[in-house]
């Protein structure tokens, strides 16, 4: 393996969690409820790609597929700043591609490859949410083993930008309350055969009190089962 990069989560406990940062070369997914931090973590990531080595990035640019219109300009602005970068140098170097279905989807992430391919330093690939358009195309028990089959080319595609062009890819995932109720898990299919690579990360996102959040990394190939407390401010993911 070439150097794998480590992009920096904002919190340290949270870097801590999962080995310094979100890895490139691998698919990290983090489910939780509603209103967990996915999307914020998302948005932290998009901007501290871009931060030199030294301050916990990999001086990369993004792709943003959103597929539920949950970026946010301003959002990126507010953690620009505390990170003292210039907000709209920030926002040019994340690309927003949005997914109007899964097809569609699909097809952003094949065009991903084209966007390196013609010179542009994509080094982090967010895919927010992965699985809602998924979920409401393929519904009832007949079209599960479709919808795995499309997803599972979809997460084969996002592993390989991220083997090729070394780059880190972070998809989202919304689940109910309790996910050992829950089977629907992209990265890791019915019966607990992880997809493709062992490079995948798994994070489950809990409110805690006092709008505190939790993250559980329940799922890695060569890190301990542990949790860490984090919070969501102004500037982003913080201890
Ligand atoms: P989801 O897991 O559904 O993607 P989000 O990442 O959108 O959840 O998290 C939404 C939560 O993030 C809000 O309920 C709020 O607690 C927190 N949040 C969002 N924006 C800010 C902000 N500017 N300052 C502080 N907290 C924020």
């Amino acid at each position: 393996r070439r150097d794998v990069g480590r992009i920096n989560v904002g919190s340290e406990a949270f870097n801590e969690l999962i080995g310094g940062g979100i890895e490139t070369q691998s698919i990290t997914e983090v489910f939780g409820e509603f209103g967990s931090g996915k999307s914020q973590i998302s948005h932290e990531l998009a901007v501290t790609v871009q931060l030199p080595e030294e301050n916990g990035g990999i001086d990369g640019e993004c792709v943003f597929i959103d597929t539920e219109n949950t970026f946010r300009p301003e959002r990126v602005e507010q953690i620009a700043a505390g990170f003292e970068m210039d907000p709209e140098e920030t926002l040019q170097k994340i690309h927003i591609a949005r997914a109007f279905n899964s097809s569609h989807q699909m097809l952003m992430a094949d065009k991903v490859n084209e966007l390196i391919q013609n010179g542009t330093n994509i080094r982090l690939v967010i895919v927010d949410s992965l699985m809602a358009h998924f979920r409401a195309e393929y519904v009832g028990r007949e079209s599960l083993a479709t919808r795995q089959q499309k997803l599972n080319q979809h997460l084969h595609a996002l592993q390989n930008i991220a083997n090729t062009y070394n780059v880190a890819v972070f998809v989202t995932n919304q689940v109910q309350a309790r996910p050992d109720a829950f089977f629907g898990s992209p990265t890791k299919a019915i019966g607990g055969h992880v997809l493709g690579h062992a490079s995948t990360y798994r994070i489950w996102l809990k409110k805690g009190l006092a709008g505190k959040r939790i993250a559980r990394l329940v799922d890695s190939p060569h890190l301990p089962e542990g949790e860490c407390v984090f919070k969501i401010v102004t500037e982003g993911i913080v201890d």
